[in-house]
């Protein structure tokens, strides 16, 4: 186990965390996480845990915590064929934090840092998503609105309109940057200027990671 690779990706709404996780996930033969996902997956699965997820989320209030750790801890623990996984959208709290790292390590957090803000409201207004391959575009390079890679129609996202764009960065500031400050002072975190284009963001990112895992945990 010693030489499993354990990331949380870290960044505001617009900072490429999407196009970044792939990228990664790719690179380092990670499993990926999303939590979103697995929630709405144990949902579906209508288990115990789901049942009582789906319970709070039909009352609107918020899954707790602990719940959401134990299923994103127990996907982590299940990496055959993988070298570690990469873990996307927690800890989004330094609630989530506490409760994530009752249940396991995480080597790096890798913080997808946005300075300008007026960056991620531009790109978020200009986003289009594949909803069939999930492929993340723009109307600056798919004017068309059809999907590059696989035909289907690309649609805006429903939460990229300008007012629920600020409340998420407000929520981002306010309760995840706590996080990436915890890490930071415990030396786990890879900073990296998200404001460049996905190539540049790519490169930086392999280069930090590969110096980090020499440096750190693969002595
Ligand atoms: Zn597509």
């Amino acid at each position: 186990m010693e030489d499993t690779v354990k990331i949380v990706l870290l960044g505001s709404p617009g900072s490429g965390k999407g196009t970044t996780r792939d990228l990664i996930a790719q690179h380092y033969n990670l499993k990926t996480i999303i939590v979103g996902d697995i929630v709405k997956q144990e949902i579906r699965n209508e288990s115990h845990l789901g049942q009582l997820m789906y319970k709070y989320t039909t009352e609107g209030k918020l899954v707790p915590d602990q719940f959401i750790m134990d299923l994103v801890a127990a996907q982590c623990s299940d990496i055959k064929d993988y070298n570690g996984f990469i873990i996307d959208s927690a800890p989004l709290s330094l609630e989530q934090k506490q409760e994530l790292l009752k249940r396991l390590d995480i080597d790096v957090a890798v913080y997808l840092k946005i300075s300008n803000y007026d960056v991620v409201r531009q790109r978020t207004a200009l986003r289009l998503v594949c909803p069939n391959c999930k492929l993340v575009s723009s109307v600056v390079s798919t004017p068309d609105a059809i999907c590059p890679r696989c035909g289907a129609h690309l649609e805006r996202r429903y939460d990229d309109n300008p007012q629920t764009v600020e409340t998420r960065i407000n929520r981002f500031i306010r309760e995840t940057i706590p996080v990436v400050n915890e890490f930071k002072k415990e030396g786990k975190v890879v900073t990296i200027n998200a404001e460049l284009d996905k190539q540049a963001v790519f490169n930086e990112i392999i280069k930090k990671l590969d110096n980090f895992f020499n440096k750190s945990t693969l002595k």
